[in-house]
């Protein structure tokens, strides 16, 4: 969504309304003000078994825009614009500061096989796992090599 900021006057206010924003722009001391809470679905990746999830994520956002950008303004991140705010751009950037370290589809998911990749929340797979260790991967590899040596 594109924000119109072109008929806004000094000290007035925008509301805005839309199924993933709520909030409004202000206008005062020529610095246009975005505040409100963003809310939206986003479609990411279990770290643990990959499988698709929609996350739901809500944040707020509290942005600072200026026609004219002084010197003073870039210590206080004012972003310059000329008739318009991107709503969709200030509420992506947002998505990736607020995302969690680690998103699981849910708190107990069993994850993948680390042979076969075998999803364990819904089957199970013939390897034997027991005590899996990738380093063993490493110390078995240098072992078979030194045999090959001698
Ligand atoms: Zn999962
Ligand atoms: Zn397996």
């Amino acid at each position: 969504m594109i924000i119109d900021i072109s008929s806004l006057k000094e000290g007035e206010v925008l509301n805005i309304e839309n199924p993933n924003f709520k909030g409004m722009v202000k206008l005062f001391d020529n610095v246009y003000t975005l505040e409100g809470t963003a809310s939206l679905e986003v479609n990411i990746e279990c770290d643990r078994c990959l499988s698709q999830l929609l996350l739901p994520m809500s944040f707020d956002l509290h942005d600072k825009f200026s026609k004219e950008i002084l010197e003073d303004d870039v210590d206080a991140e004012i972003f310059k614009i000329s008739k318009h705010i991107d709503l969709n751009e200030r509420i992506n950037l947002g998505l990736l500061s607020n995302m969690p370290a680690k998103v699981l589809c849910h708190e107990n998911c069993a994850g993948l096989c680390p042979k076969c990749g075998q999803n364990f929340n819904y089957n199970t797979c013939e390897c034997d796992n027991t005590n899996y260790d990738e380093r063993f991967d490493v110390l078995r590899s240098i072992f078979n090599e030194n045999r090959e040596v001698q």
